[in-house]
């Protein structure tokens, strides 16, 4: 009761935090905040820039305008949280922007990452706390992935949800309310990025930044030579530093190669996908042979990738509804049963 009086003063909040986008949700409003999961930091101090203002779009925009000293770092790179300090930071500073006018802190529900260790979920949890939290509660990203996708988690039967973000890709088949089989691997659209950029060094000696390696798999990349056709047009230009004279210099890439280049990190993708399939039990395995699987996370927009998973699973796959806000919509139908869900779900105790 004196809990439910609580809510009228401070918010719900729910926080898909991802390795590349961080996506806030209000219970009653939807998704308030989509920003990168970016944070500038002075390079011999590691401090946060701007008096701990430099995340996000803000400090996107500092990095392109401030050489030198600062650097752009993103703490949760590859799904485990390599600086504690810098992602609380970054917490504190997405929750004070949306909880700014409030005298009470916000109960959140945040998404993390299933793979993640006790102890990074303590610190997730303290760091919430110290951004002015009164109550924190973890979910574990596929669940949410799964929510949001619309997918029927709460029911008997096994549905399966692969969302692919920019650090990892988490697998999971849920059944009842909770996760049966999961698995959680470091390889997803950064790792498509890198493979794009030793592709342009081995092959054309030339250096490319990680942005014009994202941009040539968004404009050209496909996991199967397949969906090439569907492309606008099959070649793009890219500009880089040349290793051997460094200058300047641009060359013209096609679909083909990207494609080829791609097909490592789609290859690792989808043997986690299978190996989840195979340690599934019999009877869930059983369902999804009707429903399928559901693609999520901005991961999964790669064309093709879901012809490339029926090819390998023969299971129906799909691709959600705007995959890469799933898990911030999963997360904010957490909000809207919070009083139902909240007893059984990891997270901080205090009032
Ligand atoms: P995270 O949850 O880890 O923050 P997201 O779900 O936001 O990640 O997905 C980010 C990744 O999705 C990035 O690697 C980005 O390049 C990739 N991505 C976004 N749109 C597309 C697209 N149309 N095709 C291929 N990859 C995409
Ligand atoms: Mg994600």
């Amino acid at each position: 009761m004196f809990d439910r009086l609580l809510t009228w003063f401070g918010i719900d909040m729910g926080i898909d935090l991802g390795t590349s986008n961080t996506l806030v949700s209000v219970r009653g409003e939807g998704i308030v905040l989509n920003e990168p999961s970016v944070v500038a930091v002075h390079k011999n101090t590691s401090k946060v820039l701007d008096n701990g203002n430099a995340v996000g779009w803000r400090a996107k925009e500092m990095i392109g305008k401030t050489p030198g000293s600062i650097s752009a770092v993103r703490p949760l790179r590859d799904g485990v949280i390599s600086d504690f300090e810098i992602t609380e930071a970054m917490l504190s500073y997405f929750i004070r922007k949306v909880n700014s006018s409030r005298i009470m802190g916000p109960r959140v529900v945040i998404a993390v990452p299933s793979g993640i260790t006790a102890v990074e979920k303590n610190a997730v949890i303290d760091s919430a706390e110290r951004a002015g939290a009164r109550r924190v509660y973890l979910v574990p990203e596929p669940m949410a992935a799964a929510l949001g996708a619309g997918l029927p988690v709460e029911e008997a039967r096994g549905s399966m949800v692969v969302d692919i973000g920019g650090g990892t890709t988490e697998i999971a088949i849920i059944s009842l309310g909770d996760i049966a089989t999961s698995d959680s691997v470091r390889v997803a659209g950064d790792d498509m990025d890198e493979a794009i950029m030793s592709h342009m060094r081995n092959t054309y000696n030339l250096t490319i930044g990680e942005q014009s390696a994202e941009r040539i798999k968004l404009e050209i990349g496909t996991a199967t030579t397949a969906a090439i056709g569907s492309l606008a047009a099959p070649t793009i230009e890219v500009r880089g530093r040349d290793n051997v004279s460094g200058m300047p210099r641009a060359v013209s890439v096609t679909a083909e190669e990207i494609c080829q280049a791609l097909e490592e990190p789609v290859h690792q993708i989808t043997v986690a996908v299978k190996r989840t399939l195979e340690r599934c039990e019999p009877e869930l395995a059983a369902d999804l042979i009707e429903s399928g699987m559901v693609l999520a996370g901005g991961g999964g927009l790669l064309r093709g990738l879901d012809t490339v998973l029926e090819e390998a699973t023969g299971l129906k796959v799909t691709l959600a509804e705007d995959p890469s806000t799933c898990v911030a919509r999963g997360t904010a139908e957490y909000l809207e049963n919070l009083e139902e869900f909240k007893d059984s779900m990891d997270g901080s105790g205090g009032a």
